[in-house]
């Protein structure tokens, strides 16, 4: 049997791509039985009833699942900041790598808009991006206008399946047009995706753009600790969690518990202080959730 992935959901048709193009298929009762939905980004078992339809069979199992976009198997996240208007800020990249590492995507951090900035500006996120490539991650600087560092985002794009995240506004959708230009996204289109009231039908597609898959939507547009446990937050800041390793107490949150590595650390300046300030006002904003019924 076929197998191909599923790159557009569309008033229950599922375009499934394989070597030989695109397939639209219908999922069979089966799915209801199971209780499984076919995801855009899903690996399926199809059969085909000619060149260009056909039914899915089976859905493979899924690395990952999101749901804003709904997106199986998403390999990374691109966070989209400007590097002004509006200002990098390290609290919503904070924000977004604990709901992305807890996702279990990678990210890839874009500090874009270059060239708007000036000497200070940049070297003050020079020192920012040390600290992130510090705690492991990859900051990739970028500029639509004049297309620096696209040559460097492209390489991770291909062969994967991305989702672009940012706040409305910092330049996903021109960074997209920039790498591909013949997709013209309108550099509104996708932002008008975030308002979800317009479109009455959740319509994902994956675009090929340089032999890589992104999503057409933006993921994390809810940046509430909704799912997440006290106990959770230290491994979605790498940083903290490997100095975690020699704290005293098993289980450290690093608040009041004595012999906490992770507090030594900062005195020390290995960790930087926004990382740890921020991880306590997350940690503060999980407990302080309202319970959910
Ligand atoms: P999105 O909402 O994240 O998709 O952001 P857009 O791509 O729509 O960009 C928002 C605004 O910023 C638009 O007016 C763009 O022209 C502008 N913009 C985006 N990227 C750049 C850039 O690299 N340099 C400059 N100067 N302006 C940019
Ligand atoms: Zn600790």
């Amino acid at each position: 049997m076929p197998e191909g992935k599923i790159i557009k959901a569309l008033s229950g048709f599922y375009y499934v791509s394989n070597e030989n193009g695109v397939v639209q298929c219908r999922g069979r009762g089966i799915f209801r039985k199971n209780k499984i939905t076919p995801l855009v980004g899903d690996e399926v078992v199809f059969q085909a009833e000619n060149d260009k339809e056909g039914y899915i069979l089976e859905v493979k199992e899924r690395k990952n699942e999101l749901v804003r976009p709904p997106i199986a198997n998403v390999d990374q996240a691109i966070l989209v900041f400007s590097a002004v208007e509006p200002e990098f800020s390290t609290a919503l990249l904070d924000r977004f790598l604990v709901l992305v590492e807890y996702n279990h995507i990678k990210p890839i951090i874009c500090i874009t808009k270059m060239d708007l900035t000036n000497d200070e500006q940049k070297s003050r996120l020079d020192g920012f991006a040390g600290d992130y490539r510090n705690a492991g991650y990859e900051v990739i600087f970028t500029s639509s206008e004049t297309s620096e560092g696209l040559e460097k985002l492209s390489p991770h794009i291909e062969g994967k399946i991305s989702v672009f995240a940012g706040q409305s506004g910092v330049g996903k959708s021109s960074l997209l047009n920039a790498i591909r230009p013949d997709l013209d996204l309108k550099t509104d289109v996708i932002s008008s995706h975030l308002g979800r009231g317009k479109h009455t039908t959740r319509h994902v597609e994956l675009l090929s753009i340089k032999n890589g898959l992104v999503a057409d939507t933006p993921g994390f547009s809810s940046l509430e600790f909704t799912d997440l446990e006290v106990e959770e937050l230290n491994a979605c800041f790498p940083d903290i969690a490997q100095i975690s390793e020699d704290c005293k107490f098993r289980g450290c949150l690093h608040m009041a518990e004595p012999k906490c590595a992770v507090k030594t650390a900062v005195v020390s300046g290995t960790l930087p202080e926004y990382r740890y300030e921020h991880y306590k006002d997350f940690l503060l904003e999980i407990k302080d959730r309202k319970p959910r019924y």
